[in-house]
């Protein structure tokens, strides 16, 4: 059976065609198989566990029902849904991954991850997601009311979206040597990951092996999902 990953869905409100098809796509490709792994940034936005978006409520329950069918599915945080917290994962019942991880594919050790974490050379993001990442800061975010995180986050965005037009697109891309580094810390000769939104598959050398990073793409103008069966990585687009 084959195991299906994805990334960067970005579910949103303001594009509905966007989740009509990640639906059409769990029901075509993630239910007949038997692992779905989400590897972050599912929502666009997510300020906690207790939003009431209908949008929202419906992706969580079309995960229900396909956990509920015996897929397993897994879900890592992204940079603009790391408050996906416990109440989602049980209403969902999908299982939260820390990040980096590495999961075992019949037996090769991949690693899985956001991405967001080997794009050390934008430094004023990283700082960013350092001081966010906290435990302490999140425990103090998720004590305000809903709606004032809601616009916090309205604010959030505006703010990143500035600042992805203002950095250089080299500057948002992984830094060659921290993907070098996890290739080597994990001890593993391929990697998978999304954040960027420059879908592909990279063939490098790593101390003299051949190594392989597959980028999952962005769900905002087309569908973008990985298959593994039986050995083969199969890198796919599902047009809108
Ligand atoms: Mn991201």
């Amino acid at each position: 059976m084959s195991r299906v990953f994805v990334s960067d869905v970005h579910l949103d409100a303001s594009v509905p065609d966007a989740a009509e098809q990640f639906f059409a796509f769990l029901d075509a490709y993630a239910a007949s198989a038997e692992a779905l792994y989400i590897l972050g940034d599912l929502f666009e936005v997510w300020v906690g566990d207790d939003d009431p978006d209908p949008g929202k409520r419906r992706v969580v329950n079309a995960l229900r029902q396909l956990t509920d069918r015996g897929v397993a599915c897994f879900v890592i945080h992204g940079n603009r849904d790391f408050l996906l917290g416990r109440r989602f994962c049980d209403e969902a019942g999908v299982r939260l991954l820390p990040d980096p991880i590495v999961v075992e594919l019949d037996g090769e050790r991949v690693l899985v991850t956001h991405g967001d974490a080997l794009c050390t050379d934008d430094h004023s993001y990283q700082e960013l997601r350092s001081s966010v990442r906290t435990a302490d800061w999140q425990k103090k975010f998720l004590a305000l009311p809903f709606t004032v995180r809601d616009s916090f986050a309205s604010q959030a965005r505006k703010g990143s979206k500035a600042h992805t037009a203002r950095v250089a697109p080299k500057i948002q891309d992984v830094n060659p040597s921290a993907v070098e580094t996890a290739f080597r810390t994990a001890r593993v000769r391929r990697m998978i990951h999304g954040h960027t939104h420059r879908p592909g598959v990279h063939d490098t050398v790593v101390d003299g092996e051949a190594a392989q990073r597959i980028v999952l793409g962005a769900w905002y103008e087309e569908g973008s999902y990985l298959v593994y069966e039986d050995g083969k990585y199969d890198l796919r687009t599902l047009p809108r």
